[in-house]
């Protein structure tokens, strides 16, 4: 692995960053601690920046020595944390707010994004504009969305933009990616189910809404096994079904079922919203009674790298953790992630930089979004240089 020492250097003051980030969780639209840690570094690092971009997103600007290639890109980080109730057991910088948690190690993110941010400025070694974005609402609030609607690309035009997640199965020293999806489109759905109550031993007075909901759930997954092409991959899942108040006795006037969708081709994505709305009004139709299906706003694009940004990517990862240890053609990943909206926007490319240890049992190790998990502070350097050769690669010396 080939980190240069000024980049080694600044590990410390990045990992007190990072931890400090992590005791101050706050999730969508609220991540003032993470904003203005930001803001106070960029403004003590000299870097000029633009605040309030969907409420506490920010986007810093570092100009190179020249600027003959006239080409900009992005950088971007999420800062936002989770509804997680922590597990602390031997974390000393564990959260102080109570019931929030940094569980997707986005605290770790903004701190390296951080580290690019100090050496860049400190490091023109390139030719052209670098923006860093500080995103906020990663986490199911579309805070990709929302900066591009208040001008992202307009305000700041971008010829290509970058992302990484850190992830917990990979090892550590390891790097992964592919060109096309990597990521799903995520849509989240409720489906209200109208029928007749009434005594349960008199069914046939009743419409019977829980027989309605078990149909329409069975239905749903005959789409995935019978409508979609099995090559290309999709997920229905019904996470809540509610319906009746406890009583043995009684068959309840409604039941409410909600769950989330996931594809990776738009034609997919849209081919299943339609479908699951036609199969419950129809099913529950069938049944003498009707049903409803809303898709929440905000649905998530499919993340979707484009194939010459990936393949420097893959050049960028190769030269610096070495060949044996880049994975080129990962299996992607039915989770969702809002960076793919900045991916339908402009070109670019988003790689999974593995923090995993060798002990199983390791914090580091736990899944994303569990209790137990934590970001790994060893990686923070290799995830600073990765960035800075992003940026003197792409746009060169
Ligand atoms: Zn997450
Ligand atoms: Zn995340």
């Amino acid at each position: 692995m080939k980190i240069r020492n000024s980049i080694q250097d600044i590990k410390d003051e990045i990992t007190a960053y990072r931890r400090s980030l992590h005791q101050h969780p706050q999730t969508s639209y609220e991540e003032e601690f993470a904003s203005g840690l930001v803001r106070d570094k960029l403004s003590e690092w000299g870097i000029t920046f633009e605040d309030k971009i969907a409420v506490t997103g920010i986007v810093a600007t570092i100009e190179g020595e020249t600027n003959n290639s006239g080409k900009v890109i992005g950088l971007r980080a999420d800062m936002d944390a989770l509804d997680i109730i922590e597990d602390v057991t031997g974390k000393p910088h564990a959260s102080k707010i109570p019931g929030k948690m940094h569980g997707c190690g986005h605290d770790g993110h903004t701190a390296m994004l951080l580290g690019a941010a100090k050496y860049l400025k400190e490091n023109r070694n390139f030719d052209g504009k670098v923006h860093l974005i500080f995103q906020p609402a990663e986490e199911g609030a579309g805070g990709a969305h929302k900066m591009i609607e208040e001008g992202l690309f307009k305000r700041f035009p971008m010829d290509a933009v970058y992302g990484l997640h850190n992830w917990p199965k990979l090892p550590k020293g390891k790097i992964a990616m592919r060109s096309g999806p990597i990521m799903a489109a995520a849509e989240r759905f409720d489906i209200q189910i109208s029928g007749t109550g009434g005594h349960a031993a008199m069914p046939h007075k009743t419409i019977d809404p829980i027989i309605i909901g078990t149909q329409i759930v069975t239905a749903l997954q005959t789409l995935v096994s019978r409508t979609a092409d099995p090559l290309d991959p999709v997920v229905i899942s019904i996470t809540n079904f509610n319906a009746g108040t406890g009583a043995f006795n009684v068959i309840p006037d409604s039941a409410h079922l909600s769950g989330t969708l996931r594809a990776f081709t738009p034609e997919m994505r849209s081919n299943m919203m339609q479908r699951i709305h036609e199969v419950a009004a129809d099913t529950a139709k069938m049944l003498g009674g009707s049903a409803i299906c809303e898709f929440a706003a905000g649905g998530y694009d499919p993340t979707i790298n484009t194939a010459a940004e990936t393949a420097q990517c893959a050049d960028i990862a190769k030269a610096l953790v070495g060949e044996d240890l880049v994975d080129t053609d990962v299996t992607p990943s039915m989770g969702a992630e809002d960076f793919g909206a900045m991916l339908q926007a402009v070109p670019g490319c988003y790689i999974w930089m593995g923090q995993g240890e060798a002990d199983e049992t390791s914090h580091h190790n736990q899944g994303l979004h569990t209790p137990q998990y934590d970001f790994n502070d060893d990686i923070i350097p290799l995830g600073i240089e990765y960035w800075v050769r992003v940026v003197e690669n792409t746009l060169g010396r």
